[in-house]
């Protein structure tokens, strides 16, 4: 096993005019044995990022190690890893048990005695020992996927590559493989990157995630570390579901003026010292209803979901999302005040996005 290590690394497609920087100036240490989901919008890089760890594009410049060997100038088949993609193309003409061998045969020197044994060790771990004589067209789009895994896994490889492995299943069977999948992470071992634009994939699988935007990292840290601290709006933005909500304020001394009668006063004025106005966010679960003081808003929607509700809010032509107990249940059209505390309130410059500490 081993980690893998990307400095500086940036990769350009095309030439002259047409030059487009998918991926610019990544650092990013993948430790040995760890589960890093590399998640972000569409068009931001990801995929790219993972296919250079491959070996399938090259850098444009910077280096990626996997341990202590830098494996930047080697081809893919010489990387030692194993990738699995959203489209997983298992050879139809082929059962499950020749689908699981085949790479096996053409890229390594294993007996056919060591390839069934591989074989059956991985169907035995994915629960399809079942079906290595079906045809791919004869199984479930679960059970298909996990063929596709278990060509991955039959290989022993020292990386993991994903690329949304789980879009194409639907919504029940996407978390239980993502269940199965982490569990079978923990078990063997294998260093995995795993990319997905799913924040909410993101934040249950990683052990760390990796967050980008526009071809660069912007945060990595543990789920909940990103989720609480955010190092700017983007992050903040793009983590969470519903997402954050996000005002901008002036700054008068140490109370912070936004739309409506919105007003919230700082225990401690320094983090907007110097700032005429910032961004001030806060997430739909922190929202607290409170009969008297706080902010007025309109209830626009009010959505119950059974053990909790969700309420859109509207402050002076913004809207705000709530996320309250389902004891409470106001109406549409009705006033409802709202505060929430300082441990829950993030700051922004509005101009780079970056938090203020
Ligand atoms: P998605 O989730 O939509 O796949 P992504 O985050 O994986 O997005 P990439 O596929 O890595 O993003 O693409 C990053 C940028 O690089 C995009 O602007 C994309 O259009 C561009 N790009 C990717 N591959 C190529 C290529 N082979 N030639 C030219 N441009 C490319």
């Amino acid at each position: 096993m081993s980690s893998i290590q990307l400095d500086a690394v940036r990769k350009e497609f095309g030439s002259g005019g047409q030059k487009i920087v998918a991926v610019e100036n990544v650092d990013l240490e993948i430790r040995d044995g760890e589960f890093l989901v590399l998640v972000g919008p569409s068009g931001c890089g990801k995929t790219t990022t993972l296919r250079c760890v491959a070996g399938l594009e090259d850098v444009t410049s910077g280096t990626i190690t996997f341990g202590s060997r830098d494996v930047t100038d080697l081809r893919a088949r010489d990387r030692d890893v194993a990738m699995v993609f959203q489209n997983y193309a298992l050879y139809p003409h082929m059962n499950v048990r020749q689908n699981l061998g085949f790479g096996l045969k053409l890229s390594t020197k294993l007996t056919t005695a060591e390839i069934t044994e591989r074989v059956e060790d991985a169907a035995s771990m994915l629960g399809i020992e079942d079906l290595l004589d079906d045809k791919p067209k004869e199984l479930s789009g679960g059970q298909q996927q996990r063929v596709a895994l278990g060509r991955a896994i039959v290989r022993e490889p020292e990386v993991f590559l994903m690329d949304e492995p789980l879009s194409n299943l639907d919504a029940k069977l996407r978390s239980e493989m993502r269940t199965e999948l982490q569990e079978l992470q923990q078990t063997l071992g294998v260093t995995t990157v795993y990319v997905t634009h799913d924040q909410t994939e993101a934040m249950a699988m990683g052990d760390r995630i990796a967050v980008m935007n526009d071809g660069e990292l912007q945060q990595v840290g543990a789920p909940e570390t990103v989720y609480r601290s955010p190092t700017n709006e983007f992050v903040a933005d793009f983590i969470g579901s519903p997402s954050i909500n996000l005002l901008t304020v002036d700054v008068e001394g140490s109370t912070l003026v936004g739309p409506g009668d919105f007003e919230y006063d700082l225990s401690d004025e320094s983090p907007v010292q110097g700032y005429d106005r910032v961004r001030a966010g806060f997430r739909p679960e922190d929202v607290e209803l409170v009969p008297e003081g706080g902010t007025s808003t309109t209830v626009n929607v009010a959505e119950h979901m059974g053990n909790e509700n969700f309420l859109y809010l509207e402050l002076a032509g913004r809207e705000l999302t709530a996320r309250i107990d389902s004891a409470v249940r106001p109406e549409t059209g009705e006033t409802v005040r709202f505060t929430f505390g300082e441990e829950a309130l993030y700051l922004f410059d509005p101009d780079t996005g970056d938090a203020l500490k």
